[in-house]
């Protein structure tokens, strides 16, 4: 991979391909709920333009629907908002263009002078970014590459799409990594390459077929695998427990216990909740009460593991020298339910060693709770890119970079 550092960008035009993919107020006011990913974005983009980089920014929001660019174009979203705030951020202002190879991104790319940055509109308007069609994506590709000089792949939520301006475009120019994917890659190598031990991994979430996969994997690594959040009562009812209405997947019972044997097998030490705070609905004012995880009545669901598992979870955790955490432990946008991944959470902080929280949910848990992302050795920008590398799979978006 190349480093950012070795390009000489001044007076050059360097495509940056960033994940400014940010939550917005759902009332349609256009307002940014987290910021996180354009902060996470901006040391790149200040960098280049500092060493008098010409930038164009290009960036993906949401999923546009729609036959052509003019269409998805009409019914948004729109990455404008998001150039306000990144000027905001920057201290100085970005340039709109509100097509990605129409006429306005090539004439606010010609209107750049060094040091200046621009960004494109959402580059999934043109439906060819996200085509399983490989003579689609380098025809936009191509166009996209006549609007820069250089490469800067900086997007690591995105890495692991084969996609336009992630995997087709870098292979057009010279190109180089940008410090969030190097920051990321390095920390995602730490969690793969002689791991200090205790290695604890914490996996919790809504669906148990999301991550079987890296589950399969880690278990080659980790000492200690602990399950919470939805997948929980999977496995609960692999191990022949009633689950009552909790959040199941019948046709991954079979897995489950596959993952069972094949980690009593490898001597990897799985701990499932013991106790579980239930309720007779998914709602955040259902009555909450707790009961052995043996013992889920029919009429009730798991919403959260329960006291006595918050303890187990952080004893478990309490020696780990590396901790790699995804998926909250229960319905945590319910105050309710949320103990159980508070708990998960405060027990990273008192870890000596690495800890590593992936996922987009996890992360805004982790805030919700008001804990600094500086009490976590590393909070991931991309929860399905780390998952997928944690699983071993290749990474599109890496191998373009000649990771
Ligand atoms: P991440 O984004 O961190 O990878 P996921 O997307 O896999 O995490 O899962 C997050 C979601 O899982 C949250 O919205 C949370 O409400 C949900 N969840 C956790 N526990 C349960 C549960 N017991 N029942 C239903 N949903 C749950
Ligand atoms: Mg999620």
């Amino acid at each position: 991979m190349h480093n950012i550092d070795d390009l000489d960008v001044v007076g050059r035009r360097v495509l940056v391909r960033s994940d400014l993919n940010v939550p917005f107020d759902k009332s349609g006011s256009g307002v940014i709920t987290d910021d996180g990913r354009i902060r996470a974005s901006l040391p790149v983009i200040r960098k280049l333009a500092g060493r008098g980089a010409r930038v164009v920014v290009m960036a993906h929001l949401g999923r546009p629907k729609g036959e052509d660019f003019a269409e998805r174009a009409e019914g948004g979203p729109s990455l404008r908002p998001v150039a306000d705030r990144l000027a905001e951020l920057l201290g100085q202002p970005v340039a709109f263009a509100t097509d990605l190879v129409g006429q306005s991104a090539a004439a606010t790319v010609a209107g750049l002078a060094d040091g200046d940055v621009a960004l494109l509109e959402n580059v999934r308007f043109e439906p060819a970014e996200t085509s399983k069609d490989d003579v689609e994506r380098t025809v936009l590709a191509s166009a996209l590459a006549r609007l820069g000089d250089l490469y800067v792949g900086d997007g690591f939520g995105v890495v692991h799409r084969k996609q336009a301006s992630v995997y087709d475009l870098p292979a057009l120019l010279p190109n180089a990594a940008g410090d969030l994917i190097t920051a990321e890659v390095s920390v995602l190598r730490r969690l793969t390459q002689d791991p200090a031990r205790p290695y604890v991994v914490v996996l919790g979430g809504s669906k148990v077929s999301d991550k079987l996969g890296v589950i399969g994997n880690l278990l080659g690594l980790a000492d200690r695998v602990l399950i919470g959040g939805g997948m929980t009562y999977t496995f609960l009812a692999a191990l022949g427990h009633e689950v009552g209405t909790s959040l199941l997947e019948a046709d991954q019972i079979g897995s489950c216990k596959a993952v069972l044997a094949e980690a009593a097998e490898r001597g990897v030490e799985l701990v499932l909740p013991t106790d579980i705070v239930v309720a007779p609905r998914f709602a955040a004012d259902a009555p909450a009460t707790v009961v052995a995880a043996d013992a889920i009545p029919a009429d009730h669901m798991g919403l959260d593991i329960g006291p006595a598992s918050r303890e187990l979870f952080a004893s478990k955790l309490a020696d780990a020298k590396t901790v790699f955490w995804n998926g909250p432990m229960g319905v945590f946008e319910f105050p309710a339910f949320a103990a159980g991944t508070r708990a998960v959470a405060e027990a990273l902080t008192k870890v000596d060693g690495l800890t590593v929280v992936g996922g987009g949910d996890s992360a805004a848990a982790v805030r919700s709770f008001g804990l600094a992302d500086s009490a976590f050795g590393h909070i991931s920008t991309g929860g399905g890119a780390s998952l997928e590398y944690l699983e071993g799979k290749t990474l599109p978006g890496l191998t373009a970079l000649g990771a």
